[in-house]
């Protein structure tokens, strides 16, 4: 049997697209592998994100020409980010590439693979069951982004957006669960966007309320959500959904308005506070993520203050920062030079995780002595470790198999990062409680 291996970098919508490629390599008669050297088809699943990822890849396919020199016969395929609209000049670029292929686009996939000679299932167009199917699994429901953020490369790599339709994604959680997952993680770069471009323009809303009436499913997430795009029936949908985790995610970047602009996010600090104080109010039990770039050309030391003091008042629960660097193709990298020295942005970058460790710590230690509901979703280092409904990572001892079971946790210690806890009952108890 020939052997695949795929190698991904980036975002949770790589690794859940790497998943489905992996199912159509195995319905084609491939068979993983996780020694390279063995493997007689390679694929790369790529992120250019940062200049640093795309030298990555670019990195790769020189040590992969060197494989494919002394095994001609091994094929390369590459997916993600990397492959543009000019495939022409890709191929020409890297000639030992066999092919290069938009991601999702397994049509492109199934017809090299028919030119190989390789019997392909008839049902071209629909997805197959994934055999890989974790406890938490990503379900994609929109590729590409209509922003254009002036730092960001995804909407010339993933192009326009679009979104799959309802019934497809329905069908694909179902189908999820009988393979054993229990909780569905929607993912697009920007969810909110959801539906628009669908003959009767469902939104995120109507979709999340669709999902929640699934059978089998405990609980739904959705990520990446744009501030300027979140509607009121969105959050109107988390609050009164009883699957739905009342936890969002919602990037910041800044908290400064005359950086915000030059980052064309496309609202305000203002506007930003309040949507926060409109979440909070009508979810009040809701955990808040964020995401911060920290030194965005000419950001002074006064404006990094202002997002300081979003991060402060705003009380997230995890906080996500990046050091600003230049992605040659970009508005940001054309039209602005990067004034902040690296040892400044590094710095920036420490004041923001040192202040987020105070405040997660201070949000967490709460929760000791509580009892939450923790899905398991797998176990390190001998503990069991799964996740809160506010996303929050907790560990504890058990000799059973708590494998994708929902079980209540009392949480003994609190970290910024992570919890521990123990479970109420003992192990034979469990054993009980699972029959
Ligand atoms: S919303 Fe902005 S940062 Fe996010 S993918 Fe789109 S362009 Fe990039």
């Amino acid at each position: 049997m020939p052997k695949y291996y795929i190698w991904t970098i980036g975002c949770q919508m790589n690794k859940a697209e790497s998943q489905r490629v992996a199912d159509y390599l195995e319905l084609l008669g491939y068979q993983a592998t996780l020694a390279l050297q063995k493997a007689d088809l390679v694929l790369l699943n790529t992120c250019v994100v940062r200049q640093s990822a795309e030298a990555k890849v670019i990195g790769t396919l020189g040590y992969l020409k060197g494989i494919k020199n002394s095994k001609p016969d091994l094929s390369i395929l590459v997916t993600g980010c990397f492959v543009d609209s000019d495939v022409k000049q890709l191929q020409k670029s890297f000639p030992h590439v066999n092919l290069f292929f938009k991601p999702s686009d397994y049509v492109g996939l199934l017809n090299w693979a028919e030119k190989q000679g390789i019997s392909v299932p008839g049902y071209k167009m629909s997805l197959p069951l994934t055999k890989r199917v974790t406890v938490s699994a990503f379900v994609p429901i929109i590729q590409g982004c209509n922003n254009f953020c002036s730092y960001c490369i995804v909407p010339y790599r993933r192009g326009r957006e679009k979104s799959r339709p309802v019934d497809e994604i329905v069908c694909e959680v179902g189908e999820l669960l009988r393979y054993g997952a229990r909780e569905a993680t929607l993912l697009g770069q920007n969810v909110n966007s959801y539906g628009h471009d669908l003959p009767t323009q469902p939104d995120l809303s109507d979709l999340l309320t669709e999902l929640n009436n699934i059978n089998g499913l405990a609980r739904i997430r959705f990520l990446t959500n744009h501030p300027k795009d979140m509607s009121q029936q969105l959050i109107q949908a988390v609050a009164s959904l009883d699957k739905v985790c009342k936890h969002i995610s919602l990037p910041l970047q800044s908290g400064d308005n005359h950086v915000l602009k030059a980052m064309r996010r496309g609202y305000t600090v203002e506007q930003y506070r309040r949507l926060v104080g409109s979440i909070r109010n009508c979810i009040p039990e809701v955990a808040l993520s964020t995401d911060v770039i920290a030194g965005f050309p000419g950001e002074s030391e006064e404006q990094f203050v202002r997002t300081l003091a979003v991060l402060e008042e705003g009380r997230f629960d995890t906080v996500h920062v990046a050091a600003y660097s230049p992605r040659l193709g970009t508005i940001a990298s054309r039209e602005y030079e990067d004034t902040v020295p690296p040892e400044l942005k590094k710095e920036r970058l420490n004041r923001v995780e040192a202040l987020q460790a105070n405040i997660a710590d201070e949000i967490n230690s709460r929760l000791i002595g509580k009892e939450v509901e923790v899905l398991i979703e797998g176990k390190k280092g001998g503990k069991w470790y799964g996740r809160t409904r506010s996303n929050k990572l907790v560990f504890f001892e058990s000799g059973s198999n708590c494998l994708g079971q929902l079980i209540d946790v009392t949480i003994t210690k609190a970290s910024p990062w992570a919890l521990q806890g123990e479970i109420p009952i003992d192990d034979n108890r469990l054993e009980e409680s699972k029959r």
